[in-house]
């Protein structure tokens, strides 16, 4: 049998995924912290406890995420953009565009047919934007982050926020909120106001179908409504989105250990089906982008 592990080290969430054989059979998240390698040993550690393992079953490692060089025990690196490409890629072969909302960036990715990155663009110096975003308007509507997106599609009239800062939109949300406005039309208007300026960063690199959406906000089911209004497309959502890096960089694990994988099936994780790809579907050529800017 070959394992392969895959860990992101997120600002937010570290999560590591196992990949048996070519199939996706396990993962773990749990928050980053302060000490990202900390983070990584400690979901590492609970990923071999829960499958009978120890580190030596293990064949080769490979990290990414913002935090992928504090972690010690990693083989190789490769960047977020790569991970993503590979692990929205193994979840949808036709996946021509990616967009990624995380705790502390929002990214969109484009790829080729043959599931080369082909350029990229990344917002990593603001807030708006991100889950960071989301979880402080959560404080401020006293409603926990992982009930925002049910709340929001309750909503008939969406708020308008008008501000872009985190800052001044926290303000916005709590002045609404002593207005007596109902906490489901602000939900739903800082999922549109997120929305807008995600779909113009993904626009920028061009909105090709299929489009994969990923990251911890894409459990966020008022997002993915308010993201599918603004970009006038469906978009695909891992049945768990937060460790699509973490599986991309596993089945780059595969590659870079020379170890094929005999099937490209996702298999399940606890309860929660993963869709099967085609066999063609494992991402050739894929290189450290060339293109692409952050901001
Ligand atoms: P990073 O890689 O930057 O650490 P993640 O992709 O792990 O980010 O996403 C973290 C973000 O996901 C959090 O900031 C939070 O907003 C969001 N999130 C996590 N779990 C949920 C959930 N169950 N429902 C809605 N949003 C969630």
């Amino acid at each position: 049998m070959v394992r392969l592990v895959g860990v992101d080290i997120g600002a937010v969430a570290t999560k590591v995924a196992l990949v048996t054989d070519g199939t996706l059979t396990a993962s773990h998240i749990l928050p980053t912290g302060v000490d990202g390698n900390a983070a990584a040993r400690r979901a590492l550690r609970k990923l071999l406890e829960t499958n009978s393992l120890t580190a030596s079953d293990i064949a080769y490692t490979v990290s990414t995420g913002y935090g992928r060089r504090t972690y010690s025990r990693a083989n190789r690196t490769v960047t977020e953009i790569t991970a993503h490409g590979e692990g929205a890629r193994r979840f949808c072969a036709e996946a021509r565009t990616i967009i990624d909302i995380g705790g502390q960036d929002s990214k969109a990715i484009s790829l080729s047919e043959d599931g080369g990155v082909l350029n990229f663009i990344m917002n990593d110096r603001c807030a708006a934007g991100t889950g960071r975003f989301l979880e402080v308007m959560s404080r401020a509507l006293r409603v926990r982050v992982s009930g925002m997106g049910e709340i929001a599609l309750q909503s008939q009239q969406p708020a308008r926020i008008s501000s872009t800062c985190t800052v001044f939109s926290e303000s916005e949300v709590i002045s609404l909120l002593t207005n007596g406005r109902d906490k489901r039309d602000i939900a739903a208007g800082l999922c549109e106001s997120i929305a807008k300026r995600v779909s113009t960063l993904a626009k920028s690199v061009g909105v090709r179908e299929k489009v994969v959406f990923s990251g911890g906000v894409a459990k966020n089911v008022g997002m993915v409504a308010a993201l599918e209004k603004e970009l006038k497309v469906k978009l695909l959502v891992p049945p768990e989105p937060q460790i699509i890096g973490a599986v991309g960089a596993a089945f780059i694990a595969g590659r870079l250990l020379g170890a094929e994988p005999k099937s490209t099936i996702l298999g399940t994780v606890g309860e929660v089906p993963v869709r099967a790809s085609p066999p063609d579907c494992f991402v050739r050529g894929a290189s450290e982008p060339t293109i692409g800017r952050t901001f």
